[in-house]
């Protein structure tokens, strides 16, 4: 684990350009870092500045205007409002349940696995059985539970600001492959390239990773079982993998109670940190999630004084 910051690196004796050499084209401790989680997911991995950058990169390098992806419905609110962002580029999108086969006419099939916040799995053998390439964003899996190029996706895609960097304080994005040359030419010529610094963050993050989310299932587990003991709460969403699970209270205001009114689980947005948040997604996502629907992401704390903290939380008049 090298930090190396240098954005530029000499010519050899002969002055040829080495392995690294500007770090728009690539840098030592970036390239580290792709290296671990591409032996993670079983593929190649490049790193992107965010999430978000990441999803850009792979839709600019693999649609062209009049395109459509076919994308998973209630999967994470961001990457729908992306893909409208870059409707005006000619980029089309329809929303499927992901339980069953991708329709017919997509150029691209886009998954979540599980989604955010649904917690719905997607049927990789039918999303493999359609002609399009397959995308499984896999940030909450992410490699401990699936390796999708296993499963028969083309590409996995991990906001890597969640679980595989694990501590809110890195933002960063992955795309895993088989060949990435295209998706690396454009990164270099667009400009979508992380620092090291995250890279290193990251580094240091994939060696917690697997302690880390096995610990959050085990908890999250535990978790949805109680609250769907519980009386206030109905719906319970957990995918069984990983520390995201949702939960209905009665409506919006019985959720904006409850959320306010946690000690230990911090009330913010994201997930995959050692913290536990929670929030309701209602305030971001409208009308397309229920008033009522609250989204916890598991941390590292013990799982009594989670259950007791949201048990008094539920109990607020
Ligand atoms: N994919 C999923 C499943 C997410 O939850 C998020 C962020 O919440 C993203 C992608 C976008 O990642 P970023 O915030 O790192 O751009």
């Amino acid at each position: 684990m090298t930090l190396d910051r240098s954005t530029i690196w000499p010519y050899d004796e002969r002055g040829e350009p080495r392995e690294f050499y500007y770090s728009r084209y690539g840098s030592p401790t970036v390239s580290e870092a792709e290296a671990a989680l591409g032996a993670l997911d079983g593929g190649e991995a490049l790193l992107f500045p965010s999430g978000s950058g990441a999803v850009t990169a792979l839709v600019l390098t693999l649609l062209q205007p009049g395109d459509t992806i076919a994308l998973a419905e209630g999967c994470y609110f961001g990457t729908g409002v992306l893909f409208q962002t870059l409707a005006k580029w000619g980029l089309r999108h329809l929303e499927f349940d992901q339980t069953g086969p991708p329709p017919d006419g997509a150029q691209l099939v886009w998954l979540e696995a599980p989604s955010n916040p649904y917690a719905t799995m997607p049927d990789l053998d039918a999303a493999a059985a359609h002609p399009a390439p397959v995308v499984v964003d896999s940030t909450v899996a992410t490699p401990v539970y699936l390796r999708p190029l296993e499963h028969g996706a083309d590409y996995a895609l991990h906001s890597a600001t969640k679980y595989l960097g694990g501590h809110d304080d890195t933002l960063l994005g992955a795309v895993v492959g088989r060949d990435l040359s295209e998706l690396r030419t454009v990164r270099t010529r667009t400009g979508i390239v992380p620092a090291p610094d995250p890279a290193w963050q990251l580094l240091r993050g994939l060696k917690t990773l697997e302690l880390r989310v096995r610990r959050q299932t085990a908890t999250a587990t535990e978790l949805a079982a109680r609250l769907r003991e519980h009386p206030k709460v109905s719906n319970v969403r957990y995918a069984g993998i990983g520390g995201l699970l949702a939960f209905d209270v009665a409506d919006g205001e019985a959720a904006r109670r409850v959320e306010t009114s946690t000690r230990l689980i911090v009330n913010a947005t994201s997930l995959g940190g050692v913290t536990s948040v929670m929030e309701s997604r209602h305030r971001w996502e409208g009308d397309r999630v229920p008033p009522g629907l609250l989204r916890l992401s598991v941390g590292l704390e013990d799982a009594d004084e989670l259950w007791a903290d949201l048990a008094q939380a539920l109990e607020q008049h």
